[in-house]
């Protein structure tokens, strides 16, 4: 981002790739793998993902057939790792269906291909099991579209950092870092990749605010 005006969440993106370094996320082999990676993470770690996936695969079942040709029955028990299996099943067979609909399930990292991201975002918010974290993590890592991912820890860090207003809701602090943050998919693609490498390192619920390489922007670490 050199060349740009410094703005706060700027700051915050260059003092932490200054210190982590480039993340490379997303950790996936295909836009596919992406997409079923953002509907089993939902409220577990990443780990666990790591090993439903892993047993997708190893059952020969990472594709958009091989998920809608499977018994709901059989796809929850091979996501078993990941929690809450059941539901999750539901949730792949649904996004499955989904893009069976929009004619990309050979290939669907060319869904909303030539399409306002803005559009797809509101169709990809109608399938069930997916909401706004979800769509932007699918948008962002799946599609490359540059749209600014929410989570627990961006809240927690924008919060403390005093960069976000009062309660804010997902929407609002989605703008607050699109209005900072250049509006392209690899920027937004490492910010996010920062601030849970930064939530789970040091801004955790006890943050270890001495070591952050953030404390010297932060009023939470000197009230
Ligand atoms: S200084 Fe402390 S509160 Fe502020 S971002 Fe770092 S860990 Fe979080």
């Amino acid at each position: 981002m050199a060349d740009r005006p410094i703005t706060p969440w700027a700051m915050v993106y260059e003092r932490l790739h200054a210190h982590f370094g480039a993340q490379d996320w997303w950790p996936a082999q295909s836009p596919f793998e992406v997409m079923v990676g953002a509907i089993l993470t939902q409220n577990t770690a990443w780990r666990n993902v790591e090993r439903a996936i892993g047993a997708l695969r190893a059952a020969d079942a990472l594709s958009v057939f091989a998920i809608l040709g499977m018994a709901e029955a059989d796809l929850a028990q091979l996501i078993r790792p990941a929690g809450y299996f059941r539901v999750k099943a539901k949730r792949l067979r649904a996004l499955c269906a989904f893009l069976a609909a929009q004619g990309v399930a050979a290939d669907p990292g060319q869904l909303g291909r030539g399409q306002d991201p803005a559009a797809l975002r509101q169709n990809l918010l109608v399938v069930h099991g997916v909401g706004e974290e979800t769509a932007d993590a699918i948008l962002l890592y799946a599609l490359d579209a540059a749209v600014p991912v929410v989570d627990a820890y961006t809240r927690r860090i924008g919060e403390r950092l005093a960069l976000l207003p009062e309660k804010a809701s997902y929407r609002e602090i989605q703008s607050a870092i699109a209005a900072e943050i250049p509006a392209e998919a690899a920027v937004l693609n490492e910010l996010h990749a920062l601030l849970v490498q930064l939530g789970k390192e040091y801004c955790r619920p006890r943050p270890r605010c001495e070591l952050c390489p953030l404390r010297s922007l932060c009023p939470y670490a000197y009230p």
